[in-house]
């Protein structure tokens, strides 16, 4: 049973947990306001698969879940949400610590060398800690991606803000 209930919080793919584990995870931090979160998203990764094939597109897949899993630890849990889309919780929050980290991910996925002659980015919205810490990441998470992607986005958005 415990076996069971482990494989079904992990990705196939990535071998990285899924959305059901970050669910699970997001739950257990409420009482914790000492947390953070990044959530990002492959830039244009239907024109990869469009162009190389969904096969190339797993492998990009695979190997961004393999950079995440290096930087995995005690304090910091690494999850395949969606299709192309990934989160990061830092569960005992200190931001210049956590925005490091976020930026060496992005910077590492910047720099892989691909079989192909292509640079593959990501875009992330992050956020300490607030009332729906979610929603503020993916606020931001969606303004790095209309600001020409390639970036996270660290700080406060007013409403009025988001195009
Ligand atoms: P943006 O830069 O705005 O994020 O654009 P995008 O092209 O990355 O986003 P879009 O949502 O248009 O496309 C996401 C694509 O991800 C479409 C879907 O086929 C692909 N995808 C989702 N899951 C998988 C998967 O497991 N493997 C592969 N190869 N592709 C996947
Ligand atoms: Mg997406
Ligand atoms: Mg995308």
């Amino acid at each position: 049973m415990i076996y069971l209930d482990k494989k079904a919080k992990i990705d196939t793919l990535t071998t990285i947990g899924n959305r059901l584990a970050f669910k699970e995870d997001i739950e257990q931090l409420k009482s914790n306001n000492n947390y953070s979160m990044l959530l990002f998203d492959i830039d244009n990764f239907k024109k990869i698969n469009d162009t190389y094939g969904h096969e190339f597109g797993d492998e990009v897949l695979s190997t961004i879940g393999k950079i995440l899993k290096t930087i995995e630890n005690r304090e910091i849990s690494i999850y395949r949400i969606g299709g192309e889309e990934f989160a990061i919780l830092f569960t005992h929050f200190n931001e210049n610590f956590a925005m490091e980290s976020c930026e060496y991910i992005r910077k590492s996925v910047e720099n892989i060398h691909w079989k192909f002659p292509i640079t593959v980015t990501i875009s992330g919205g992050f956020s300490k800690a607030v009332k729906n810490t979610y929603a503020e990441c993916d606020k931001r998470l969606y303004k790095a991606k209309n600001s020409g992607k390639n970036m996270i986005i660290y700080q406060y958005i007013n409403e009025g803000d988001i195009k």
